[in-house]
């Protein structure tokens, strides 16, 4: 054989193994974060902190406690200029969980890393200067796999879970909607063909009216475009269904065939 040949089958042999290798090694931490991803008082944290999961039966809190110890291992929780503990990381999950709660297989695969700030921020992830008005914010561009929330607003979300306000369940929402490619209001994966068309005419009349009134039960941040309502609804719906379905029985229908398919757990 000449000299190229033997360099070639090197060179490959070279290559398969550093791929065993990265295979081997992601593996093993893959393997290492998944079991050290649930911190010990896992379920303490939980039933004294989210009441969604407090009002599970076994089955249901054991299947919320098992996604929540994945997506943990998959989404890495980081405070930015501020400490954070388990109780953050379970808060953050526990929003993620929520919504997607009632599709057994879902994940989320289009975020890496949630970054938590000591305080609110700017829209461009500044913390000092004015604007400082943004509690959450789904990263775009290099930042396309990140999510900033603010740690206050992350706790204030769980220490009040009737008051319509959630900024994690509005920045996940964001997260499903995007999902389909389009940030639009439209999740198109949560919505049968059939009722895409329905969905875009109720929002559009909805954001309609409360443009036209000027007030209303409803965050009126959601008029700001199709996206943000589609997110201020969501966390309507998961913290005050009974109020929306009351005054919105429309609006509460389709939520409530997006997030709670028939068949599905909630
Ligand atoms: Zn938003």
């Amino acid at each position: 054989m000449l000299l190229k040949e033997y360099r070639m089958i090197i060179v490959a042999a070279v290559l398969v193994l550093a791929n065993i290798i990265w295979y081997a090694r992601n593996r093993r931490r893959q393997k290492m974060l998944a079991e050290t991803a649930l911190p010990p008082d896992a379920t303490q944290l939980l039933t004294d902190n989210v009441p969604f999961y407090k009002k599970l039966d076994d089955a249901g809190k054991a299947l919320f406690e098992a996604r929540v110890k994945d997506f943990l291992a998959n989404v890495k929780i980081r405070g930015v200029g501020v400490d954070i503990d388990d109780l953050d990381r379970i808060l953050v999950a526990s929003g993620a969980i929520m919504l997607i709660f009632s599709f057994p297989d879902w994940k989320y695969n289009n975020i890496s890393e949630v970054l938590l700030y000591p305080e609110s921020f700017n829209r461009d992830f500044g913390q000092d200067g004015p604007n400082r008005d943004v509690l959450g914010m789904v990263g775009d561009g290099a930042m396309h796999r990140e999510m900033i929330l603010s740690k206050p607003s992350l706790r204030a979300s769980f220490a009040s879970s009737t008051d319509g306000h959630n900024t994690v369940l509005h920045e996940f929402a964001h997260l499903l909607d995007k999902a389909d490619g389009a940030t639009d209001g439209i999740p198109e994966y949560l919505l049968a063909r059939p009722q895409l068309i329905p969905w875009a005419k109720l929002v559009r009349e909805t954001i309609g009216e409360m443009k036209e009134r000027g007030h209303s039960d409803i965050n009126l941040y959601g008029t700001t475009n199709e996206a943000e309502f589609f997110a201020v609804v969501a966390e309507y719906f998961f913290e005050q269904p009974e109020k929306l379905k009351e005054h919105h029985p429309e609006l509460f229908g389709m939520l409530e065939e997006m997030f709670h398919p028939a068949g599905g757990k909630s």
